[in-house]
């Protein structure tokens, strides 16, 4: 009865998780292709340092490191998770024991982990509500963002409690009944003791309540996720491997605007290159769907934990930008455009537009391009190339631009070179010079 209560649960988590996915994937299907991925050696690497080393996390040591304690307990746990599945299908308890010492050395790890995580993740909610850090506010961060981060962590704080009730119920049942452990338990032996004076059947109930809760509330979190900001949970590993490899202030061209360059300097190689007849398409990034998948792979992996607004020199000087602002205002914008979007493709609109509608004009220029918040956002995130599409559209299929970048267009386009001068003129200032008299 227990493997079909089991395989009914892991069924409709599944169901909905594949649902779930299957409309995230169309809905990347639909954003903009960007810079090929290759390297694969190179990315593997930047994913270990990056991703699973936490290095970027290790500014803030202290609660860099609890992080990283987090992230690397929860890598170890899944082992356990993914035990548990193949029990509940089977029928089993501890089916991965057959893997001897290796299985030893994690399960007491996982154990341990579990204490360490619950313990940071009383450290993280107390200060989330009590200690008000000015890294988690801002215009962006709603009420709903706090308490899409509480309801989370509180998942999480859940689920390592779950853990080691199951851990110290398994010693203390194994120990009543004189018989084998499987794995080793350093906190479960001691959390045991709570059990040592009750029946085999009481210590059983515990068990199977902390068992059940334990892996129901993975599946229910599993489920959660994908709408939650702890999305970064799935999303930042990708997220990292797939990271722009060039120089963080390098610009990359447009191909729309790179063929046309060509057209005109070389028709009939540009036109063998890139045929007449391919669609053209926006310039720039004016809603969701103009975004690059990579853009919108940013945007679901970003914990919104405010370290790229920290150091935004723009934010700083009480300018209105804030990068995780912009990476939160893409993720909202797909999400209330998602349904539409999924029915009638790109044809679909609503009047609205993620440029005006979220993001302003005055936000978009504030930014300096200094890359600041893309150096030091611990999950690679581009937001610097998000900006500079949104900017490109509105000079590009606007001509909207302030006063002073405008008249800088017009010198570059009159004059060839910013400034208001001729380019006959431009050595009239060293007319007079004792060089220009020898
Ligand atoms: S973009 Fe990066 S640094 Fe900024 S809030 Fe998101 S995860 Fe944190
Ligand atoms: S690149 Fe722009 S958004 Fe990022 S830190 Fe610099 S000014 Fe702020």
């Amino acid at each position: 009865m227990n493997q079909i209560i089991f395989a009914i649960a892991l069924l409709v988590t599944l169901g909905i998780f594949g649902f779930t996915t299957w409309r995230y994937v169309r809905l990347f299907m639909l954003t903009k292709p960007t810079f090929p991925v290759r390297d694969l050696g190179k990315r593997f690497g930047l994913m270990m340092k990056v991703a699973i080393g936490q290095t970027k996390m290790f500014r803030r040591p202290i609660l860099g490191f609890i992080h990283a304690l987090v992230f690397w307990g929860f890598l170890v746990i899944l082992v356990g998770s993914i035990e548990m599945v193949i029990d509940g299908l089977f029928g089993l308890e501890r089916s991965l024991n057959i893997f001897g010492w290796l299985y030893d050395f994690l399960m007491g790890t996982g154990d341990v982990f579990a204490l360490i995580i619950a313990v940071a993740i009383l450290v993280f909610l107390f200060r989330r509500i009590f200690l008000h850090v000015k890294r988690f506010e801002g215009i962006e961060m709603k009420h709903i963002s706090h308490i899409d981060a509480n309801v989370a962590l509180t998942i999480i704080f859940l689920l390592m409690v779950s853990l080691l009730g199951m851990n110290a119920t398994y010693v203390a049942k194994q120990t009543l009944l004189n018989a084998e452990l499987h794995g080793i338990f350093p906190v479960g032996a001691i959390l045991a003791r709570i059990f040592s004076d009750m029946s085999m059947e009481t210590i059983q109930i515990y068990h199977e309540i902390s068992w059940w809760s334990h892996i129901l509330l993975i599946f229910i979190f599993a489920n959660l996720l994908p709408y939650s900001k702890h999305f970064h949970v799935f999303m930042s590993v990708p997220n990292v491997f797939l990271s722009r490899l060039e120089p963080l202030g390098k610009l990359t061209n447009m191909d729309s605007v790179t063929r046309e360059v060509k057209l005109m300097m070389d028709p009939e190689t540009a036109y063998a290159a890139a045929p007449a007849d391919a669609p053209v398409e926006r310039f720039g990034v004016l809603d969701a769907e103009d975004a690059s998948w990579k853009n919108y792979l940013d945007s679901l992996a970003c914990t919104e934990c405010g370290r790229c607004t920290a150091v935004c020199p723009a934010n700083i000087t009480g300018k209105k930008l804030s990068p995780r602002k912009v990476m939160m205002d893409l993720r909202a914008r797909m999400r209330e455009k998602r349904d539409g979007l999924l029915k009638q493709g790109k044809e679909f609109t609503d009047g609205k537009s993620l440029v005006r509608d979220y993001i302003s004009e005055e936000e978009l220029w504030a930014c300096t391009t200094c890359n600041a918040c893309a150096q030091e956002c611990p999950i690679n995130i581009d937001h610097p190339k998000l900006i500079i599409d949104m900017r490109r559209y509105l000079v590009m299929e606007e001509g909207s631009a302030p006063g002073e970048l405008k008249a800088t267009f017009s010198n570059i386009e009159n004059n060839g070179a910013p400034w208001q001068y001729s380019p006959d003129d431009r050595l009239v200032w060293a007319e007079n010079l004792e060089m220009n008299k020898i």
